[in-house]
């Protein structure tokens, strides 16, 4: 394996990387405050393909590698979490799951307009009483004599459950069935029936919006059920298995971009007469922290160079997941330390990473959750 970038890698970087720090880094505090998702950066992400980045060009997608997309959601989680977050639950989540697993008149239904950013994706996997224990959800889908459905229950903690366009959601269709009773539709916000509930008020990411979706007689056609009656859950496994490459890609680039926040003050901040990175104390941080990133960096493009070579790779999706999530946590806390008492105000961007960083150890499963994944996979030998 070789993961060096290419030279077009190389300019998809600096490209994304120039893209972040003029049209985001000058918003991220004022979008964290107000809580606010700018839907005007949609067509901008767009025009970068960064809406539809791994997907075919026959539908708008920009036909980029794994590889590609962890570069993309990296250099924008450097400069704000919280639009990284989205941008990976889009792509990563509700476009993939259409892309992976609808018909054809699915895909050409809704992938346009979602790679084109006129719409944002949401994924409705989790509720109040089922989160690690997915498949132990209460949302209920009943199917009508004519094959069409009727759904019931509600969603918690969906991104992009108010302000997205299209939604998938899990629903149990067969409850004698377990796991294998549980089936993906995919439907629009507006249909009668489904509204958006509580928006979260939360530690960080807070400019991505985190909402409840309500379904109450949310009567769908028999078209809107996506992929086989009955394998939703398990479409659902695969979907993460990718997925977490994505949110393991943006704790490689919080982590850089916190390193980086640290690295910059450490040079510039001075005590006992000498800039603060000249004692060991901070140089020790400092080169953990490098070495703790390029690690996490190549675990995730492992996982993706396994995926763009259609192999299997549930053990290693975890691992870099797992991994890298952790060491942001290192670097976010190892950041405001260096900060030390300006870490701790608005002024400086480190408080935002710290905040920021938590999710990636609970969003599309939580560490202990990895855990038992990769444990499984290791059993299973
Ligand atoms: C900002 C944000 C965005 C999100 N976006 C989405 C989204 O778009 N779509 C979606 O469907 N969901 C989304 N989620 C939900 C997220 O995936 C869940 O929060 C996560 O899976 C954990 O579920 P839970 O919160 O119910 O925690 P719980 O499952 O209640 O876990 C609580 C604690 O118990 C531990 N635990 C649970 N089971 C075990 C076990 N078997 N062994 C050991 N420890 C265990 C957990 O690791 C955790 O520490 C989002 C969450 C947040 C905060």
């Amino acid at each position: 394996m070789d993961f060096r970038p290419t030279e077009e890698q190389e300019l998809l970087r600096r490209t994304v990387r120039e893209f972040a720090e003029t049209e985001m880094r000058p918003h991220v505090m004022e979008w964290d405050e107000a809580q606010h998702f700018p839907m005007e950066l949609l067509p901008k992400l767009a025009a970068l393909g960064l809406m539809g980045i791994q997907f075919d060009e026959s539908v708008g997608g920009s036909g980029m590698s794994a590889v590609d997309y962890c570069i993309c959601i990296e250099e924008l989680a450097r400069v704000c979490p919280s639009i990284a977050l989205s941008v990976a639950a889009h792509n990563g989540l509700c476009t993939a799951h259409i892309a992976m697993f609808g018909n054809d008149a699915q895909k050409q239904k809704f992938l346009p307009r979602l790679v084109a950013g006129e719409v944002l994706g949401a994924w409705g996997l989790t509720e109040a009483s089922a989160g690690s224990d997915a498949a132990g959800m209460r949302t209920v889908a009943a199917k009508q004599a004519d094959g069409s459905w009727v759904l019931n229950g509600s969603k918690t903690f969906i991104t992009h459950g108010k302000i997205g366009g299209v939604m998938v959601a899990m629903a149990v269709s067969d409850r004698t069935k377990s796991r294998r009773g549980i089936s993906a539709f995919v439907l629009e916000h507006g249909t009668p029936g489904m509204s958006a509930g509580k928006k979260e008020n939360k530690l960080g990411m807070r400019a991505s919006d985190t909402s409840e979706v309500l379904f109450q007689d949310c009567r769908l056609p028999a078209d809107a059920l996506l992929g086989e009656e009955g394998q939703g859950f398990i479409n659902t496994l695969q979907v993460l298995d990718a997925g977490r490459i994505g949110i393991a890609a943006l704790s490689v680039g919080l982590a850089q971009g916190a390193y980086e926040a640290a690295r910059t003050y450490a040079k510039e901040r001075k005590q006992f007469g000498q800039p603060i990175a000249g004692f060991q104390a901070i140089q020790w941080k400092l080169a953990d922290n490098a070495t703790r990133i390029e690690a996490a960096r190549l675990l995730t493009y492992h996982a993706a160079y396994l995926k763009d070579r259609g192999v299997r790779m549930t053990k290693e999706s975890a691992m870099a997941k797992l991994f890298a999530s952790e060491i942001a946590v290192k670097a976010a806390d190892d950041c405001v330390q260096i900060h030390g008492g300006y870490g701790f105000v608005k002024d400086y961007p480190a408080e935002k990473y710290f905040r920021d960083v938590k999710l990636l150890t609970i969003g599309e499963g939580t560490s202990e959750i990895q855990r038992l994944v990769i444990a499984r996979q290791l059993l299973a030998q």
